[in-house]
């Protein structure tokens, strides 16, 4: 079973042409995929709608083979990554981890065994009383990261997450991004513009134009063509 389905999804804004025409995709669980596309070809849409931030104007959308159209972003146990991870600065790095279970009302012995274990796979158990001001870039995006682990979240969704930081920034973060989705194994929706991020981070890349799928390739198989 794929962990994410998509069948025949289309997304019309009023009543312009369709942002999203006619998507089927299936996204087996631990995969990264990766969406590509020149600018405005619909890929934050259909990110928005996965996590359910945007309605689905038809077609169904498959969760662990559950239906979730009408379900609320909460229902859905998805965790967006911000480009600017949404970090809160005066919460200390413990708290900014723990805050998705403090919104759930999970009990505080319960919340301080999750934070330790995420920590734990984030390498952030040095930091947990630390701000986010004093953290760096790669020890920013783990605390973002961590708020999607904790949740037990089924997959990790970005929306161009890296197009903001410089060119050693950006190297660094992929690595990093990279080694922590294989050892935790989360199925990883990931939108962006850059070839080498397409190319060095995707399981599969699947190429949007003009709101329909393109190609569904390799990143070798992609990028070999001629
Ligand atoms: P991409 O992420 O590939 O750049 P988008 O998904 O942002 O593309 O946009 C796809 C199309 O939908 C574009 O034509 C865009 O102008 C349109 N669009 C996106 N969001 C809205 C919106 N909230 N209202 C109306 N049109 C939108
Ligand atoms: P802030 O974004 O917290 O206001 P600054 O923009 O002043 O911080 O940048 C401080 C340091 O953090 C710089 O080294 C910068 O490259 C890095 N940085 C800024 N924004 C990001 C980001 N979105 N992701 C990773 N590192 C970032």
């Amino acid at each position: 079973m794929a962990a994410i389905e998509m069948k025949n999804i289309v997304k019309q804004y009023g009543d312009g042409f369709p942002a999203v025409n006619d998507v089927s995709l299936d996204i087996a669980d631990g995969e990264f995929m990766i969406l590509v596309g020149p600018s405005g070809c619909g890929k934050s849409t259909l990110l928005r709608m996965i996590v359910g931030l945007e309605d689905i104007t038809s077609g169904d959308m498959l969760i662990g083979g559950k239906r979730v159209n009408d379900l609320a972003p909460r229902d859905r146990n998805l965790s967006m990554v911000f480009q600017n991870y949404a970090l809160y600065p005066h919460m200390t790095v413990y708290e900014n981890i723990a805050f998705p279970l403090r919104l759930s009302k999970t009990p505080d012995d319960e919340v301080r065994r999750r934070v330790t274990e995420a920590s734990d796979v984030l390498e952030l158990k040095d930091h947990l009383e630390r701000k986010p001001a004093n953290l760096s870039g790669g020890q920013r995006q783990r605390v973002a990261m961590g708020r999607a682990i904790v949740r037990q979240a089924e997959a990790f969704l970005f929306d161009e997450p890296l197009s903001n930081l410089d060119a050693k920034l950006r190297g660094q973060m992929r690595t990093e991004i990279s080694r922590l989705q294989r050892r935790l194994g989360i199925t990883t929706v990931y939108v962006t513009h850059d070839q080498t991020e397409a190319m060095t981070l995707g399981d599969r890349v699947c190429v949007l134009r003009k709101g329909k799928i393109q190609q569904v390739a390799s990143p070798r198989e992609l990028y070999e063509q001629p």
